[in-house]
């Protein structure tokens, strides 16, 4: 039996500054307890299609002017950001951006803005320690001092706050050494099997994100140009000739 579809985007097109049409119709799915690979080159869309999901685009000028995007069947283009994280839907975004001047702690604090309860709160702290042991070791290490992996590894510690149950992940490999890339990936996956945290995944490193991923879409120029269970894409020639040794 089929898992149920956490997330349907459904023929979107975004046009940023009015004019400029960068996504031209793409739709996806992420079944629950996927993880999807959102791949492809510089420019492609793989950026601006998260940022649709998690209504980050208006701050970019952007906008969604067609399809639709569902949420378990809810319409979720109007939603803000902050009503998406109250529905489990959490964007770690591209290049890390935690805040330089806050400690590791102070910054993993900061995902669970939307919650109250400190013990709650304390208890997710010790569970995001337990996935990554490296934080916790670098806890009251300002996160300017730390390195492009622990901050890698806050910014997803910092969305789990939130306790998400969809997380959408900008480029986790972006300017890492190939181990941390790995161990990095790695979690993701223990996330995923045991904490039933879903992933969508936007990645430059094909061979990288289809070792992980479920199942992938590949985008070009605004568009979705193939899909397939990673494994078959893994196996693709034109796959392997155009994508595989990019990353
Ligand atoms: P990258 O890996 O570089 O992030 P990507 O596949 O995520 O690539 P996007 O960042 O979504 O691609 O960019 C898609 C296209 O949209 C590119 O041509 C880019 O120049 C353009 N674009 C992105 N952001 C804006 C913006 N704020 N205003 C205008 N054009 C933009």
């Amino acid at each position: 039996t089929a898992a149920p579809i956490v997330l349907d985007v459904n023929g979107i097109e975004v046009i940023y500054n009015h004019v400029i049409l960068v996504l031209k119709g793409v739709s996806l799915q992420v079944p629950e307890g996927g993880i999807v690979a959102l791949l492809g080159g510089n420019g492609a869309g793989k950026t601006t299609t998260l940022r649709a999901v998690s209504n980050l685009l208006r701050g970019e000028r952007g906008e969604v002017t067609k399809g639709s995007i569902e949420l378990r069947g809810e319409r979720i283009e109007n939603l803000s950001p902050a009503q998406l994280v109250q529905r489990g839907v959490v964007q770690v975004m591209e290049g890390r951006h935690c805040f330089a001047h806050l400690t590791i702690e102070e910054n993993l604090l900061t995902g669970a803005y939307t919650r109250s309860s400190k013990g709650e709160i304390a208890a997710s702290l010790e569970k995001v320690y337990t996935y990554f042991p490296r934080l916790k070791t670098r806890r009251t290490s300002q996160a300017a001092y730390t390195s492009g992996g622990e901050q890698q590894m806050c910014a997803i510690g910092r969305a789990l706050m939130a306790q998400p149950s969809l997380v959408l992940l900008d480029e986790p490999s972006m300017g890492l050494a190939p181990q941390i890339v790995e161990e990095v990936f790695e979690i993701v996956k223990d996330l995923n099997a045991r904490e039933n945290v879903t992933f969508l995944l936007a990645e430059q490193n094909t061979s990288m994100a289809l070792r992980y991923a479920n199942y992938g879409y590949i985008m070009e120029n605004g568009r979705v140009v193939m899909d397939g269970p990673a494994r078959e894409l893994a196996d693709n020639e034109d796959v392997k000739e155009f994508y595989l040794g990019m990353g």
